[in-house]
């Protein structure tokens, strides 16, 4: 099937309020492009040169999503266009990306990775340590906007377990967002579900999925 014809299937699933992120990462632009014709804008990439190349190269009404693990000293590279920065996962980073901001007068959308996988090698901030900031310190980041949560459940088979996790991310929002955000409208967003699982995400609660090789093919990374 054609990339136009993958994202039509993937879009005839997603219910009502739930969007979708295209995963273009290591796809070329004409991919993305294939994509852009059958009417997607929003396309995610975990790597910082590679977005900002691509953001370059392509149409200017893309919305670009960093989804990937985001180094502190690259912020500044993405902080003028990126739409949605998906995996803070520390306090000292959403520091530098305010800061970032400051200096371009630019608030910065972000959403807060959450660990909900039991493998050990996926990054974000542990349940306790999102329920321990505090909202003296959210103030002191004015030039970012956190949006939600996002988070990926554990590589494996089995369902009940993927589902669970996902419900752990859902609680944790809900929680989040009838506290800590509770005068912010604009707290909505839940990036959970990628090509295996957003199924399940989706009946956990995603507003937002990230769906790579469902619609662009198995990535190669020897290119
Ligand atoms: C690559 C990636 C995806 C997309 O994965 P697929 O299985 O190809 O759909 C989603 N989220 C993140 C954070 C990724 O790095």
């Amino acid at each position: 099937m054609s990339i136009a014809e993958n994202l039509r299937h993937i879009q005839s699933q997603l219910t009502t309020g739930v969007t979708l992120v295209a995963v273009s990462k290591t796809h070329s632009q004409e991919a993305i492009m294939e994509a852009y014709q059958a009417g997607q804008r929003i396309f995610g990439e975990n790597k910082v040169q590679e977005l900002t190349t691509k953001y370059e190269a392509l149409p200017k009404d893309i919305h670009w999503h960093m989804i990937g693990h985001m180094q502190s000293n690259k912020v500044k590279y993405i902080a003028p266009f990126v739409t949605l920065i998906h995996g803070v996962d520390s306090l000292r980073l959403l520091q530098t990306i305010n800061k970032e901001g400051q200096k371009i007068q630019r608030v910065i959308p972000c959403l807060l990775q959450v660990h909900i996988a039991s493998e050990e090698t996926k990054f974000g901030f542990s349940p306790l340590e999102i329920q321990a900031i505090t909202p003296s310190q959210i103030s002191e980041l004015p030039w970012i906007e956190i949006q939600g949560l996002m988070g990926m459940a554990t590589f494996t088979d089995d369902n009940t377990q993927v589902r669970k996790e996902f419900d752990t991310l859902k609680q944790l929002f809900d929680q989040l967002k009838s506290t800590l955000f509770t005068n912010q409208a604009s707290f909505n967003t839940l990036s959970m579900g990628m090509s295996d699982d957003f199924h399940i995400a989706i009946e956990a609660g995603s507003t937002l999925v990230r769906v790579g090789s469902s619609i662009f093919g198995h990535r190669d990374y020897t290119v």
